[in-house]
């Protein structure tokens, strides 16, 4: 892992050649630790689905919880989401800022669908730290970037706790010292008619409040790194079809979800079949799980067997998702 060490009030940086290297990290997908005025970020190019794994990797989260993009302005913003006159007048008061706003993602938005864990909503920020929005500017990118900690761990304010903590995975960690905020952003969801809190955070529900000239409805997804609880499936990205776990066989009228390079008899009658990863790797599976998902629901197909897949590393948070694609809906 390289360090590069700056000022953040400074923002001298645009030119060097540690910026320049910078960029060149997350337009090859690499993982690069960068700091916002919150938390640190665990940052890569969240058009990369490879990359995206990569983050799920280095966290070691056993499920996928949807990642934020972090983008320059609004008006690059409004290239991944559709922006209504609330999202406007939030981004107008809050942008660059501790506000991330999960909007409907837009259909030609370049954001992979592991980014979103699937959903059709996607969480946006322009973050305040100008660091953060210069390397996506100059990457071209959308950023995503999970606070830059290990599963279960407290988000990293400090580079010395990133690079305890994730060190081994970053290609490059920028260090500007603890970050100011030091608590999460505050996540809206302005994907129903009333206007949600997630996540409370750095900026104060009164404020938004204030501005929206409305209460923000309580959340219903779960807290960031809760356990799972029943019934919070909602935010979740559920196939129509039925998936049957584990298949080691493929019924007739059956698609298939396969992993690996040996098919179960009756695949050859299987009307669809989408491979998660022919060489049976955990990162091109999970980089590939939800567009996979989305194209065997739009086969037609009514039934998916689902091939077994290893439940280490990333097999974990794969296997999460395939259960509850399987969970019997109300
Ligand atoms: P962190 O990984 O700590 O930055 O937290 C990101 C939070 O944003 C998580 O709690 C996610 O569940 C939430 N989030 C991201 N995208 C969405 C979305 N499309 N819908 C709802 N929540 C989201
Ligand atoms: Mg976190």
């Amino acid at each position: 892992m390289r360090r590069w060490q700056i000022d953040p009030r400074e923002e001298n940086w645009l030119g060097t050649t540690a910026f320049e290297a910078a960029v060149a990290d997350l337009v090859a997908g690499r993982l690069v630790a960068i700091p916002t005025e919150t938390v640190y970020g665990l940052a890569a190019d969240a058009s990369n689905a490879l990359a995206c794994a990569d983050i799920y990797a280095a966290k070691g989260r056993p499920s996928f919880n949807p990642l934020i993009a972090h983008v320059e302005s609004v008006e690059a913003a409004e290239r991944h989401a559709l922006f209504d006159t609330r999202a406007r007048v939030l981004a107008d008061a809050f942008w660059p800022g501790p506000l991330t706003m999960v909007l409907p993602k837009r259909a030609d938005s370049t954001v992979c669908d592991l980014a979103t864990a699937g959903l059709p909503s996607l969480a946006l920020r322009v973050p305040a730290a100008a660091i953060m929005r210069d390397l996506a500017q100059a990457s071209g990118r959308p950023i995503a970037a999970p606070s830059a900690n290990r599963s279960g761990r407290i988000s990293g304010t400090t580079a010395e706790a990133v690079a305890g903590d994730l060190g081994d995975r970053l290609a490059l960690l920028i260090d500007a010292g603890p970050t100011p905020v030091g608590v999460e952003s505050t996540i809206i969801a302005l994907t129903d008619e009333r206007p949600r809190l997630l996540r409370p955070g750095g900026i104060e529900r009164q404020a938004i409040e204030a501005v929206l000239g409305e209460k923000l409805a309580p959340p219903l997804v779960r807290p960031d790194d809760a356990p799972d609880a029943p019934g919070m499936l909602s935010s979740h990205y559920a196939p129509r079809a039925a998936l049957r776990l584990d298949a080691t066989h493929v019924e007739p009228g059956e698609a298939l979800l396969a992993f690996g390079p040996e098919l179960p008899p009756g695949a050859d009658k299987a009307g669809t079949i989408v491979q998660l990863s022919v060489r049976g790797e955990l990162r091109e599976a999970a980089a590939r799980l939800f567009t996979a998902m989305r194209t065997l629901d739009a086969s037609g197909a009514d039934r998916i067997a689902a091939m077994p897949v290893p439940d280490t590393g990333l097999g974990e948070a794969i296997n999460d998702r395939l259960r509850r694609a399987a969970a019997p809906r109300p």
